[in-house]
């Protein structure tokens, strides 16, 4: 039913230290994505297309950051190892005390 909304890192609970959420989304740019088309209902006013799978093709690792306020946790500009260094950083995150499992 609901998405999960939190990310862990090696088992490190992301918490951002922005807006305290827990989910992390990556940015990626030049990103070529195609639909696969499966209804168009309109006319020449406004027309809504439904999708059905999405596939995306390319595309360069921009960022990752916190998917509620646009925290950027790691960032290209400072090396193409993102997601290595985002391991590097989980060691620092400590567990919220009231997490209960
Ligand atoms: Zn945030």
């Amino acid at each position: 039913m609901s998405e999960p909304d939190e990310t862990r890192v090696n088992g490190q609970l992301f918490t951002c230290p922005a807006c305290g959420n827990h989910m992390l989304e990556e940015v990626m740019v030049d990103v070529t994505q195609s639909a696969n088309i499966v209804d168009v209902v309109g006319d020449a006013e406004a027309a809504d297309p439904e999708y059905s799978a999405t596939v995306s093709d390319g595309g360069v690792l921009d960022r990752i950051q916190c998917l509620y306020c646009g925290h950027v946790v790691v960032s290209d500009e400072d090396g193409p190892d993102l997601f290595e260094r985002l391991t590097v950083l989980a060691k620092d995150w400590t567990q919220p005390v009231s997490e209960e499992s």
